[in-house]
């Protein structure tokens, strides 16, 4: 199965004249399993058909639309994947139909063999990401704000305090357990960056702390 990857829009966070100001990357997934990864805000309708038709894909095309946690900047439009199995944090909908998924054990929603939304809470208590394998990119993980941009690696303040996390220690489980699947992540809130092997060493490092 082969899928690639479309960043409709990198996501920001900014502090201006006082104000805080962010919007979550918009990812479109294509593939046998159409998938959008956070619609951005209730604002941004126009903005995302317009996305969606640069690639030549229509909603009704969506097959999964997903909402990596439950803030408002990255839920804004699922009401327009009305085709779409709808996963928002760890709930998996269709229409009125809730499914049980076990993420809460730790268990990956499988899609396909090259598609699947893993539990990786930190930010919020039931924040997922999504793992995709490419033929271009190798393995790519849709984070959300698992990752709020390339720099929070270097600076995790970033990440704890500025984006805020619910559960730091469990975040940074995830955060290393991503560094080291992926060779590119797109972060919640900045561009896709490539994850470099000076991260998976220091990811890895950390990962054996953990379990000692
Ligand atoms: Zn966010």
């Amino acid at each position: 199965m082969s899928y690639c990857v479309h960043v409709l829009y990198d996501g920001y966070s900014k502090m201006e004249n006082g104000k805080m100001r962010a919007n979550c990357s918009c990812t479109l997934i294509k593939g046998p399993n159409n998938m959008i990864v956070d619609t951005m805000t209730a604002w941004d309708k126009e903005k995302l058909l317009s996305g969606l038709d640069s690639s030549g894909v229509s909603c009704d095309d969506i097959a999964y639309a997903v909402g990596t946690h439950g803030h408002s900047d990255h839920l804004g439009n699922l009401n327009l994947f009305t085709k779409a199995k709808h996963i928002v944090g760890f709930t998996v909908s269709y229409g009125d139909e809730f499914f049980i998924h076990p993420f809460e054990t730790g268990e990956a929603f499988k899609i396909d063999d090259s598609l699947q939304v893993i539990p990786t809470p930190g930010h919020t208590s039931a924040d997922v990401s999504v793992v995709v394998k490419t033929k271009d990119l190798g393995t790519v993980v849709v984070a959300g704000d698992l990752f709020e941009r390339e720099e929070d690696i270097a600076d995790p303040s970033l990440w704890k305090y500025i984006a805020g996390s619910e559960d730091p220690e469990s975040q940074e489980k995830h955060r290393n357990e991503v560094l080291l699947l992926a060779d590119y992540i797109i972060p919640g809130h900045g561009p896709m960056f490539k994850v470099t092997s000076l991260m998976k060493e220091t990811a890895l490092g950390s990962a054996a702390c953990n379990d000692k």
